[in-house]
């Protein structure tokens, strides 16, 4: 199509083009505590005890425009254990959204959250249950064909088992888990794995493939 008469819009023919690649974009699974912000080592009870790690919401807001698409992967153990309800996470969740929001991402794919962190509850990490709601219903979401951040060997683990690519960030327990991935236990994940010193190194790498 030609230039529109309305100085306003532009038509070009790289736009389905652009459209297209964008739709084609695979998904980045990230965990919340440690990646996104700062793990308290105790748990997020309320919006007070969310913060932001450094530039963790501008990486999600560039992946965002990008045409990637994100959905968030997060046990939320203090559940099960009487710290807080379903309901201080969803408030949790709808902060996280607002300072999301101000940072430039006006919308995400999902969010997921397991109420235990027990190794019997088939929806917490490492086990696969919240992978595959997710992917139920979320039809355009293929995390074989994406990535999982995360900074746990549960993450790790997941992501592995999902078919996802590893990403360990270095923020949160990362360092902790790149000493862990070491042992010859973890070979196979750990021939997988990309570590990155945080969420926006991962974000500026990405961009680049
Ligand atoms: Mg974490």
């Amino acid at each position: 199509m030609t230039q529109s008469s309305n100085p306003t819009i532009r038509w070009s023919s790289d736009v389905p083009k652009l459209i297209k690649n964008f739709s084609n974009r695979v998904v980045i699974g990230l965990d919340r505590d440690g990646v996104i912000n700062k793990d308290l080592g105790t748990y997020v009870t309320s919006i007070d005890d969310f913060e932001p790690l450094p530039n963790s919401l501008e990486a999600i807001a560039s992946l965002r425009r990008l045409g990637f698409k994100i959905a968030i992967i997060t046990n939320q153990g203090g559940i099960e254990k009487g710290l807080m309800t379903s309901d201080d996470v969803d408030k949790i969740h709808m902060h996280m959204l607002d300072l999301l929001g101000k940072a430039g991402c006006s919308s995400i794919d999902a969010i997921y959250y397991s109420v235990s962190s027990r190794k019997s509850d088939m929806f917490a990490k490492p086990n696969l249950g919240m992978f595959k709601r997710c992917e139920k219903e979320n039809p355009h979401i293929k995390f074989n064909k994406g990535y999982y951040v995360g900074d746990k060997m549960s993450d790790l683990k997941a992501a592995y088992k999902i078919g996802a690519t590893p990403i360990l960030v270095r923020t949160g327990h990362g360092l902790e888990t790149e000493l862990e991935l070491k042992k010859f236990t973890y070979r196979d994940i750990r021939k997988k794995t990309i570590v990155f010193d945080d969420l926006s190194s991962f974000a500026d790498y990405i961009q680049l493939h």
